[in-house]
């Protein structure tokens, strides 16, 4: 079954007069990771979620929200971001034939994502402002009733993103011992803690990694100075037993290397947040541990370049390939 509400209508927030906005989304991989599960004396396993149609796990909220939305016949969707939610709201407001709105921190959203929601025919308006600023003007225009709002604030985008705690537990048969990921907003520290306990099969130990600096990290995706779910996310992570980790951006970026070098996995460096928070927590040896990596690394290639050796130039030559390479 393809995308979130086909596969888990009945524990959505939807009816058979829900009109289905979906690109398929959601039942993404959750890959072992031998070698760094090697290096934490745990069974380590990545849930794969830039593997959405759009590159992030906003996908996984935005077709219950832009189902809804439609549902309830607004014209046009709104939200502010640093570039994810911007670009899942532009795809499905695309595939519902609505307008999409969306607000980004001027100079702050990666080249992919403004081109993405461009791409994907949202009016794209960057505010000169922080990511917080462009929350606040959004919501404003949400509560003028000119647009509605589809950040995570929308309380269908939480239930649509419960649903990747429903996917672990049925791969895993029962939930992990521990569940890492990253916290930017919050939204999803709450979808997961929801998801594990409606699943009922047990709750994780939930580890968080926020950025030290939130105002400035190179992690665009978390940058974020105040949170809009700061006091429910950290309420489930106290709750479960877990904790916030304040992650300096260098740990960020080794989290985010090892990733790519030792698992093939290219995410995008908020993404690796939650592994840089296992690598400072305390983990019984050979618990089972689920690493959320929330988006793809093709949405940060300036990262991905700045942080790669140059490429090596070279005549059609064999031996001067050879030599070049060795
Ligand atoms: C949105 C996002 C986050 C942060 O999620 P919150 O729900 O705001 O905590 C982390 N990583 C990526 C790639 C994101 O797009």
């Amino acid at each position: 079954m393809h995308g979130v509400i086909a596969r888990y209508r009945d524990r959505l927030p939807v009816t058979a007069a829900t009109p289905v906005v979906s690109l398929g989304e959601g039942s993404t991989p959750l890959l072992a990771a031998p070698r760094l599960s090697d290096r934490l004396g745990v069974e380590l396993y990545l849930k794969w979620e830039g593997a959405n149609p759009t590159g992030s796990f906003k996908d996984r909220g935005m077709t219950v929200a832009m189902s809804k939305a439609l549902e309830a016949g607004v014209a046009a969707v709104i939200c502010a971001s640093t570039g994810n939610t911007a670009a899942s709201a532009a795809a499905y407001a695309a595939r519902a034939g609505l307008q999409a709105l969306v607000l980004q921190p001027h100079g702050a959203v990666t080249g992919a994502k403004v081109a993405q929601a461009g791409a994907l025919g949202a009016r794209v308006v960057q505010v000169r402002g922080s990511f917080d600023q462009a929350l606040v003007a959004a919501r404003t225009l949400d509560e003028r009733g000119t647009h509605v709002l589809v950040n995570s604030l929308n309380p269908h985008r939480i239930e649509g993103q419960k649903t990747a705690a429903f996917e672990i537990v049925e791969e895993l048969g029962g939930a992990p011992d521990v569940l890492a990921l990253p916290y930017g907003g919050g939204g999803n520290v709450r979808a997961y803690a929801r998801g594990f306990a409606e699943a009922a099969a047990g709750s994780p130990l939930l580890v968080a990694g926020e950025a030290a600096e939130r105002a400035t990290t190179l992690a665009s995706a978390i940058r974020i100075a105040e949170p809009a779910h700061a006091d429910e996310a950290t309420r489930a992570v106290r709750e479960s037993g877990g904790r916030v980790a304040s992650l300096p951006d260098e740990e960020i970026l080794q989290a985010w290397r090892d990733l790519a070098r030792e698992e093939g996995v290219l995410c995008e460096p908020s993404s690796a947040a939650g592994l840089a928070a296992l690598g400072r927590a305390e983990l019984a040896p050979g618990a089972r541990v689920v690493c959320v990596l929330t988006g793809h690394g093709l949405k940060d290639s300036e990262t991905a370049a700045r942080e790669s050796a140059e490429p090596i130039v070279v005549d059609p030559d064999p031996d001067a390939i050879a030599e070049a390479s060795s």
